[in-house]
């Protein structure tokens, strides 16, 4: 589905974010992101969305070819990817229907998404909060929201854009470990439901190994595992993990 060959980026100020990287992402994944701070999760995610624009190599997605810049792309592209965050990026004063009805509006031009949505965009955003178990908190305040449901107002953004391709960065990163299974196993059902493939980076290994098809492993800009949850060793672990501990060993 999307077609990376050696994609690499580049900070202006010169630090390398993600190595040239070659990898090719199917339409049927629940696939995670590992790695310790630093190793270049992020950067791949944002990569795959053009929010980083590659240093070098090229993206190919399909039914829409090579990336080449073009802007009208670039919008289709962003439109058809949803991105979950691990701070929600909520609208904070809005209600969670507001903030879900944002999801929404990439789907139109930014001429009329100055004025209220159509009726069955409205309803079509009330079913997604229904999905997402928060039909009953669809006009309260989303700062009023304990952390989990507000992670779940940000699924629900998501699921309103129609998206095909589902990208989150550590969306449960800032949940207590329960509340975190409970969104993670809500974002997977999701996923697998609709048929939407999901990329999604967390920090918890006992959950990618729970939940995810196939691991991908960063280490300093690198991916240096690729495989299925049964494949990634203890040893293989470490090795993810290696430059974390030193960094630590370092600052001790
Ligand atoms: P992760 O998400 O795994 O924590 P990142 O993709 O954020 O890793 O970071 C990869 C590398 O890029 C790190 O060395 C980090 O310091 C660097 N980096 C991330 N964001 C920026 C930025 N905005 N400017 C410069 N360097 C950055
Ligand atoms: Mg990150």
């Amino acid at each position: 589905m999307i077609e990376l060959k050696n994609v690499e980026f580049c900070y202006s100020s010169g630090v390398i974010g993600l190595r040239p990287t070659t990898l090719e992402l199917y339409r049927t994944d629940f696939t995670v992101l590992i790695g310790p701070s630093g190793s270049g999760k992020t950067t791949l995610l944002r990569c795959l969305n053009f929010l980083n624009r590659p240093t070098s190599g090229e993206i190919e997605v399909e039914g829409m070819g090579k990336f080449d810049g073009n802007r009208r792309r670039l919008r289709q592209f962003r439109c058809w990817t949803a991105m979950i965050f691990q701070q929600h990026q909520l609208l904070p004063r809005q209600s969670a229907l507001k903030n879900v009805m944002v999801g929404c509006l990439g789907n139109y031009g930014s001429f009329r998404s100055l004025f209220p949505l159509p009726k069955h965009e409205q309803l079509f955003a009330l079913e997604c909060l229904d999905r997402v178990g928060l039909l009953d908190k669809a006009l309260e305040r989303v700062d009023q929201l304990s952390g989990g449901e507000q992670q779940r107002v940000g699924i629900a953004r998501a699921l309103a854009q129609r998206p095909q391709l589902i990208l989150a960065d550590e969306p449960v990163a800032s949940l207590d470990p329960g509340t975190a299974e409970n969104v993670l196993s809500l974002l997977y059902k999701i996923s697998m439901e609709d048929h939407i493939p999901a990329i999604v980076s967390l920090h918890h290994i006992e959950l990618a190994k729970k939940y995810a098809h196939r691991i991908i492993g960063l280490s300093n800009g690198a991916v240096i595992f690729d495989g299925s949850p049964k494949s990634l060793s203890s040893d293989m672990l470490k090795r993810i993990y290696h430059h974390e501990r030193l960094k630590a060993a370092l600052a001790a």
